[in-house]
């Protein structure tokens, strides 16, 4: 599947494919290089892959983006998103 123009969605993922039931569920976008991922503030690259979710803001609504292993990281104790990103890194 092509990567799509990004639209509102309440999460969009972003890279290859890593074989995770969100890569077929979940709306594909176009790699945000160059935007800073919210959770490390590394810019992203055209090699990653990972999440853009809707953030509100009080000047109203626009994105954040997460390289995978840092969305993880931001939603799942450290025990479980080290599991969860080896999972992933498997199935690659
Ligand atoms: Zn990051």
């Amino acid at each position: 599947m092509a990567p799509q123009t990004r639209a509102f969605s309440p999460l969009c993922w972003f890279g290859a494919p890593w074989g995770a039931a969100v890569c077929r569920e979940v709306m594909r976008v176009k790699v945000p290089e160059g935007e800073a991922c919210v959770y490390c503030a590394a810019p992203i690259t055209w090699a990653d892959g990972g999440f853009v979710t809707p953030l509100l803001t009080a000047e109203g609504h626009g994105h954040a983006v997460y390289h995978r292993a840092c969305f993880l990281r931001a939603i799942l104790p450290p025990d479980l998103a080290e599991e969860a990103e080896r999972a992933c890194e498997a199935r690659w």
